[in-house]
C-alpha cells in the first residue's frame, strides 16, 4: 500500500474521517506525484476500513483549498510522455471515484480558493460547502491555460448541470466564481461564514444524509437538459461546434474543441467511460505545444512580472494616497477611475472644472453600470466617486504624492503642465507621463527632478485593459521605478518595464502588425482575406479594423516624426510598403479611419462599423495577387516577433516575461502563442526553425523579415529566450 504524504487522515470517535489536504513541501496543494500516491493510499484505506467510517470530509490546512494541476510538471510534458500522463490521470480519478462511491457521505469543506483540480475534488464530493472568504475563487479555469479539467471536471459538471450549462457556465470560459456567485450558479450547495461553521455544516450534512450518493450514481439518473440521444437535443447539436468556431474566429485553440468533444462524447456513455474519454482529450492537450505556451505565459511569466522580478530591490513600499491626474480626456478619465477604485484619492485636473467634470462623468457612468449589474453596491460606488475631485485649478493639487499626466500628445504642452504643477504637489511626488509615443527622456527635461520622472503607459479602455508599460528614461532613478511599479500593482494592473525608445515596446511592435496587414492590401490581396488571416492567426482585433480604430493619420504623424529623428541623427529611413497604402487612403480617398467616418471600413451615422469599403477592391485588389494563407498569417506574427527581437538587441526590452505578457495583454498578440518571444521559442523546429522560416519570408516578401543577428546566434547555440 502506498503512503499518504500530502493528505492527513483524521478520524474522530464518531467515525467521521477528515482528509486534510496538506502538502508538506509546498505552500499550496497541487495534483503532483505525491498527491496522486496519497489519494490512492487514502482510497485504499477507506475501502479497507469502510465499516468504521461514517462519512468523509475533504478540507485543507492551507490558506487555499487546493490549487490544481502541477504546472511545473505539465509544462515539461512532451508527446513521448502521453502514456504515463494518461495512466496517471486515470489512476487518480479512480481513487477519487472509489471514495465517491464508498457508500458513505462525502463532503468538500472548501476553506479557500478551489480552482481546477481543487474544484474537481469538490465535484467528487456529494455536498460542497464553501467558506465565504474574500478573494476566494471557485471554478475550472483550465481552458485559460490551454488545458481541460482532467480530474473528472468535464464528466462531473456535465452530469451536475447538463452539457450546455457545463460548457457555457464553467468549462469554455474558465470562469472563476466568488463563493456567492458559485452558490447562485449551482457550483456549491451552501456557504459558511467561518472555518468553524464550515466544518459544522459539513458534519451536519453527514449526520442528515448517512446514505447519500452522487445524483449520477442514483439508478434512473438522466443528464439534465438531455444528451445527443434525445432528438430535440440532437437537433441543436450542430450549432455547438459552429458557435465555437465563430467565437474563436478560426484561431488555433485546441482546448475549447477538446473540452466540447469530451463533454458531448462523454455524455453518451457510462460515467467510467466518460472519465477515460476525458483523460484522452486531456493528454492530447498536456503533451501539445499550445498548453505549454499558455502555461508559460499565464502562469509563470505573469507571476514573475507581477511579483516584481523587475522592481529594484531594497526600496521600501510607500502606497500612493493622493494622485493628480492631468488631463480628463479619454485616458485621464479612465486612469482616474482605476485609481479611485483602488482607494486612492484623485484630483482630476483639466483646463477648467467643467472639462474635468466631464472626465469624472465617465466614472459616474461606469459606477452606475456596475451597480445596475449587481457588481458593486451603491455605497461603494458613492465612496469611489467621492474620491475623485474635478478641478481646473492647479492649487488643488497640493498634497498629491504622485502625478499622472494625460494631456494631448504634445511635448511642449506636456512640459508646460509639468512646470505648472511641480512646485504645488508634494516635493518628492512621483512624476509620470502617459505618453504613448514621445521619448520619456525628452519629456523629463521639462521638470527639475528628472530622477523622479517616468513613463506610465496605460492602454485604452483603461478600466478594462490590465497592462501598464513602465518606461525608464535616461535619468529615471531606481526609487521612481520601484514607486511606479508599486503604484501599478496598487491599482491591480500588471506592470512591464522597458527602457526609453521611440514607441517603446508596445506602440512600436503593434505598428509592425498593422503595417504588414496594410501592405498586403497594397499588394492587391483581397482585404477580406487579410482580415480573416489576422482572425485565424488568433489576433483579437482584425488588422484593418484596428487600423481604423487607431486612425490612419496617427501612424503617419508618428512615422514622419520618427523619420525626421532618424534623418537628423544621420541615418536613413527605410520605408515600409504599408506606408504608401495609408498615404493613398488619407490623401487620395479621404478615409482617415473610424473617427473620420470612413476608413478601410464604412461607418454609419452612429459610428457603427459597416462593411469593408468596396473601393479597396477597385483601387488595390489584383486577381492574381493570392499568396498562401499561412504566409499571410505568419507575415503578421513574424513582423511583430522580429521587431521584438530587435528591441531585445537594442536593450529596450530586458525581460522575456515582460515581452510575452506585454504583447498579449497590451497589444493583442495571440494568446495561444504564449507571447511574442514564446512564439519564437515554440515555433516548429525551435529558434532554428523560426530563423529558417524568417529567411524564406525575407526572400519572398522583403528584407524586413531578415532575422536579426541575435536570433541567428541563438539558433546556432541551440538556445531559447529565457529570463
Ligand atoms: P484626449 O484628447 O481625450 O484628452 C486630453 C485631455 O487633456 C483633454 O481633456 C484636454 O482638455 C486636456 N488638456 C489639454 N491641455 C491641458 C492642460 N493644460 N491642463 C490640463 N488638461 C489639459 O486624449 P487621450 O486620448 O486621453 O490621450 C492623452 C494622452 O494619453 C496622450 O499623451 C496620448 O498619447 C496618451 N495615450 C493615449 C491612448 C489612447 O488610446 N488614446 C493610449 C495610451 C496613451
Amino acid at each position: 500500500m502506498s503512503e499518504s504524504t500530502t493528505i492527513r487522515w483524521e478520524q474522530d470517535e464518531t467515525g467521521v474521517v477528515t482528509l486534510v489536504l496538506d502538502d508538506p513541501d509546498q505552500s499550496a496543494n497541487t495534483m503532483n506525484q505525491a498527491f496522486r500516491a496519497s489519494i490512492k493510499a487514502v482510497a485504499d484505506r477507506a475501502v479497507a476500513e469502510k465499516d468504521s467510517i461514517r462519512g468523509i470530509i475533504y478540507t485543507s490546512a492551507k490558506k487555499t483549498f487546493f490549487a490544481g494541476g502541477d504546472l511545473k510538471d505539465m509544462i515539461k510534458a512532451g508527446p513521448e510522455d502521453a502514456r504515463p500522463i494518461f495512466e496517471a490521470a486515470l489512476e487518480m480519478k479512480d481513487a477519487l471515484r472509489r471514495i465517491e462511491t464508498l457508500g458513505k457521505p462525502v463532503v468538500a469543506a472548501i476553506n479557500g480558493a478551489a480552482l481546477g483540480g481543487g474544484y474537481e475534488i469538490a465535484l467528487a464530493s456529494h455536498h460542497r460547502v464553501a467558506l465565504d472568504a474574500p478573494g476566494s475563487k471557485i471554478g475550472l479555469p483550465e481552458v485559460t491555460l490551454g488545458l481541460l479539467p482532467g480530474g473528472g471536471g468535464v464528466a462531473r459538471t456535465v452530469r451536475l448541470m447538463g452539457i450546455t450549462d457545463a460548457l457555457l457556465k464553467v468549462l469554455l470560459q474558465g470562469t472563476q466564481y466568488t463563493p456567492q456567485r458559485a452558490l447562485a450558479s449551482g457550483l456549491v450547495h451552501e456557504l459558511a461564514d467561518s472555518p468553524e461553521d464550515l466544518l459544522a455544516k459539513a458534519r451536519a450534512f453527514i449526520d442528515a444524509h448517512p446514505a447519500s450518493q452522487q445524483p449520477w450514481d442514483v439508478p434512473g439518473y438522466r443528464i439534465p437538459g438531455g444528451t445527443p440521444s434525445n432528438p430535440k437535443f440532437a437537433a441543436n447539436l450542430p450549432a455547438f461546434p459552429a458557435n465555437l468556431r465563430k467565437q474563436l474566429n478560426g484561431a488555433p485553440y485546441p482546448a475549447p474543441r477538446n473540452i466540447m468533444a469530451a463533454a458531448v462524447e462523454g455524455s453518451q456513455v457510462d460515467f467510467e467511460t466518460a472519465l477515460v474519454i476525458e483523460s484522452r482529450y486531456f493528454t492530447e492537450l498536456v503533451t501539445g505545444q499550445t498548453a505549454k505556451n499558455m502555461i508559460q505565459a499565464f502562469f509563470f511569466d505573469l507571476q514573475a512580472v507581477n511579483s516584481g522580478a523587475n522592481r529594484p530591490q531594497g526600496i521600501e513600499k510607500r502606497p500612493v494616497r493622493k494622485v493628480a491626474v492631468l488631463g480628463a480626456g479619454m485616458m485621464g478619465a479612465g486612469i482616474a477611475y482605476s485609481c479611485a477604485r483602488a482607494g486612492i484619492d484623485v484630483v482630476l485636473k483639466d483646463v477648467s472644472t467643467e472639462a474635468a467634470a466631464k472626465g469624472k462623468a465617465y466614472s459616474e457612468k461606469l459606477c452606475a453600470k456596475a451597480v445596475g449589474r449587481g457588481r458593486t453596491t451603491q455605497e461603494k460606488a458613492d465612496a469611489l466617486l467621492a474620491r475623485i475631485t474635478p478641478t481646473g485649478d492647479v492649487a488643488d493639487l497640493a498634497g498629491c504624492d504622485a502625478v499622472i499626466e494625460a494631456v494631448f500628445e504634445d511635448t511642449a504642452l506636456k512640459h508646460k503642465v509639468f512646470q505648472e504643477i511641480q512646485h504645488v504637489v508634494e516635493p518628492d511626488a512621483l512624476l509620470c507621463s502617459n505618453t504613448s509615443t514621445l521619448p520619456i527622456t525628452t519629456l523629463a527635461e521639462g521638470v527639475e527632478r528628472q530622477t523622479d520622472f517616468i513613463g506610465l503607459h496605460f492602454f485604452s479602455p483603461v478600466d478594462k485593459m490590465p497592462l501598464v508599460e513602465i518606461i525608464k528614461g535616461e535619468s529615471t532613478g531606481d526609487e521612481a521605478l520601484a514607486r511606479a511599479f508599486d503604484l501599478v500593482r496598487q491599482i491591480n494592473k500588471t506592470p512591464i518595464v522597458v527602457n526609453d525608445s521611440r514607441g517603446f515596446f508596445t506602440s512600436r511592435v503593434i505598428g509592425q502588425f498593422i503595417n504588414e496587414g496594410v501592405a498586403m492590401v497594397g499588394e492587391g490581396i483581397e482585404p477580406a482575406s487579410v482580415e480573416q488571416a489576422a482572425a485565424q492567426a488568433g489576433y483579437p482585433a482584425k488588422v484593418l479594423s484596428l487600423m481604423d480604430e487607431l486612425t490612419l493619420t496617427l501612424p503617419r504623424k508618428i512615422r514622419n516624426e520618427s523619420k525626421k529623428a532618424v534623418e537628423e541623427a544621420g541615418g536613413t529611413w527605410t520605408s515600409h510598403p504599408g506606408e504608401a497604402v495609408i498615404d493613398r487612403m488619407v490623401d487620395e480617398f479621404g478615409r482617415p479611419g473610424r473617427s473620420g467616418g470612413a476608413g478601410f471600413y464604412e461607418y454609419g451615422e452612429d459610428g457603427a462599423r459597416g462593411k469593408l469599403w468596396p473601393g479597396l477592391r477597385e483601387h488595390f485588389a489584383k486577381p492574381d495577387a493570392e499568396i498562401p494563407f499561412t504566409d499571410m498569417q505568419e507575415r503578421m506574427l513574424f513582423a511583430e516577433a522580429l521587431d521584438t527581437v530587435r528591441l531585445v538587441e537594442e536593450g529596450v526590452l530586458t525581460s522575456v516575461a515582460d515581452a510575452n505578457i506585454g504583447s498579449i495583454l497590451g497589444i493583442g498578440f495571440p494568446a495561444w502563442t504564449g507571447g511574442v518571444l514564446q512564439y519564437v521559442n515554440g515555433y516548429e523546429g525551435g529558434i532554428a526553425g523560426f530563423v529558417a522560416r524568417a529567411r524564406e519570408l525575407a526572400a519572398t516578401y522583403g528584407e524586413r523579415f531578415t532575422p536579426p543577428a541575435l536570433l541567428v546566434e541563438k539558433a546556432e547555440r541551440g538556445e531559447v529566450f529565457t529570463d
